[in-house]
């Protein structure tokens, strides 16, 4: 199965690409976590991607699009993927049409989870991220057994650097204006599959499942 989970931030991608990559047995490509895990680890890519994330600006292309094919030439894509927040401007839908076009793979489906901007404030600002494996929780939505601590792995839950009010509002603008002209480039491959993301995480889950078949 090789799938692209799309929506604005908040939407619940990352969310419903964990259960989505434990039905299918697919790895996550989620190039925000990337770009975290570089950070951490202080490497060249990771000073140059806090740049932009910071301010909630993009990543530019050249660098993330990069990444991007190299992970998808791995072995364990062979057996499909879920690309998470990627492609996010014209010029990278266009980058992986051609990567997976010499790669011989085909899209099963760019799932949309749709979703109005109020709420999305509500759910960045509350969310909570595991600092060692990168699982999302919500403070009142999708709260962990203890405060603070991941229920799967036992990791320090935190808030993410750029899930304050001002940097979610401009993260928000950003996908309006860069990453929202891509539903129409899936839309006329016939590739878009439309979910309602204001819905319980289990039943925007199996809405999910019912799109692919
Ligand atoms: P994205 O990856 O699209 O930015 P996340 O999956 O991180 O979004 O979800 C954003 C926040 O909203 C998280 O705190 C998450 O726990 C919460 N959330 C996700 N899906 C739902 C849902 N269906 N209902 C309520 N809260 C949700
Ligand atoms: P996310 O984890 O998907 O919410 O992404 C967090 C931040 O990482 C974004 O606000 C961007 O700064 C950067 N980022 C993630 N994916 C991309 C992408 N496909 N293109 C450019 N920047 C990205």
């Amino acid at each position: 199965m090789r799938l692209i989970l799309m929506g604005p931030p908040g939407a619940g991608k990352g969310t419903q690409a964990e259960l989505l990559i434990e039905h299918f047995k697919i790895p996550h490509i989620s190039t925000g976590d990337m770009f975290r895990a570089a950070i951490k680890d202080q490497t060249p890519l990771g000073l140059k991607a806090k740049e932009y994330m910071d301010s909630g600006a993009l990543v530019p292309d050249e660098v993330t699009i990069g990444i991007v094919e190299d992970r998808l030439k791995k072995a364990d894509c062979q057996k499909g993927f879920l690309l998470d927040g990627f492609p996010r401007t014209a010029a990278q839908a266009d980058a992986l049409t051609k990567i997976l076009k010499t790669l011989n793979m085909t899209l099963n489906g760019v799932i949309n989870i749709e979703m109005e901007n109020e709420e999305l404030l509500e759910r960045l600002t509350g969310r909570r991220v595991c600092r060692q494996c990168a699982s999302t929780y919500h403070t009142v939505f999708n709260s962990p057994q203890t405060p603070g601590v991941c229920d799967k792995c036992g990791g320090e839950l935190y808030q993410r650097s750029d899930d304050t009010l001002a940097t979610a509002q401009n993260r928000l603008q950003v996908y309006n204006d860069q990453t929202e002209p891509l539903i129409a480039y899936y839309e006329e491959r016939n590739l878009l599959k439309r979910v309602q993301g204001d819905q319980e995480i289990k039943q925007v889950f199996s809405e999910i499942l019912n799109v692919l078949e």
